[in-house]
């Protein structure tokens, strides 16, 4: 089993789309997957299919240790994986959870019960840096940060990556960046080629090599509940995140091989 958390502590930057669609695209090609909702906002679960207004347990319980993940976990109707829901509720966990011990490895205990069921996991992070982040930084082996081509994309970075570093050194010494994604990349856009060759410059292999175009497609497919590569697989979009799919499982091959 494969732990990656999505993160970037910026809002709007593809984090969820990036999640959603490949869980999806991961569960097309054969991988047993989960997906994590760490976000109050329910993006995910919603994206996912999954009524957020209706769930008679969520990952908030699971964190509080009030249920085991078993019982939050649904399957996405359309998509082929499961997911571990999350609603409002979840905005509380952040204060409930400071009396409680080993609070920022609650997510990567519960997960522990499941290794044998799953290839990969997937855990969709709240744009902060805060304790429901660091649970999804506790639990991964790697982090994909994805980023928007765009002027500001390098600000705030550096306290992503000093983030991970110290959580690297103090909490979690498997964890590692396993790469920047481009999204809402736009072909016609100068800027969006400047920063994405700077992108290359600064971080070499660190940048994958697939680059999510911006693509009205994937946009829409929230809206249905169904994630974009299943919405629409023809889409640029969900071609990209395919791609995509496919050069995570040959990282993580890869990765096994070194072991
Ligand atoms: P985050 O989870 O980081 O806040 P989202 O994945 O929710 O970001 O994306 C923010 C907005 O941008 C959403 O409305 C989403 O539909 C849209 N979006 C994300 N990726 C793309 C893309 N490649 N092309 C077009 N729209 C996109
Ligand atoms: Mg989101």
């Amino acid at each position: 089993m494969h732990i990656f958390a999505i993160a970037n502590q910026k809002g709007g930057v593809g984090k969820t789309t990036t999640s959603v669609n490949l869980a999806a695209a991961l569960a097309q090609q054969g991988q047993r997957t989960l997906l994590v909702d760490l976000d109050p906002q329910g993006n995910a679960t919603m994206g996912s299919g999954v009524d957020k207004g209706s769930l008679a347990c969520s990952v908030y319980q699971v964190l509080l240790g009030l249920n085991e993940l078993a019982d939050a976990r649904v399957g996405s109707p359309s998509g082929g994986y499961d997911v571990v829901p999350a609603n409002r509720d979840l905005a509380g966990a952040e204060v409930e959870m400071v009396s409680l011990e080993q609070r920022e490895v609650r997510l990567k205990r519960a997960l522990q019960a499941h290794r044998q069921e799953y290839d990969f996991v997937l855990i969709d992070c709240p744009p902060s840096l805060s304790m429901l982040t660091l649970n999804g930084l506790c639990a991964a082996h790697g982090v994909i940060i994805p980023m928007q081509c765009e002027y500001y994309a390098l600000e705030g970075l550096s306290d992503l990556v000093n983030t991970i570093k110290k959580v690297h050194a103090n909490l979690n010494r498997e964890l590692r960046i396993i790469g920047l994604l481009r999204v809402m990349f736009d072909p016609r856009s100068t800027l969006s080629k400047q920063v994405s060759d700077q992108l290359e410059q600064h971080f070499g292999d660190k940048v994958f090599k697939t680059v999510v175009p911006r693509n009205v497609r994937l946009a829409e497919a929230p809206s249905y509940g169904i994630p974009g590569v299943v919405f629409d697989k023809g889409s640029k979009g969900a071609q990209a995140y395919l791609t995509f799919a496919a050069e995570m499982i040959e990282r993580v091959k890869i990765w096994k091989e070194e072991q």
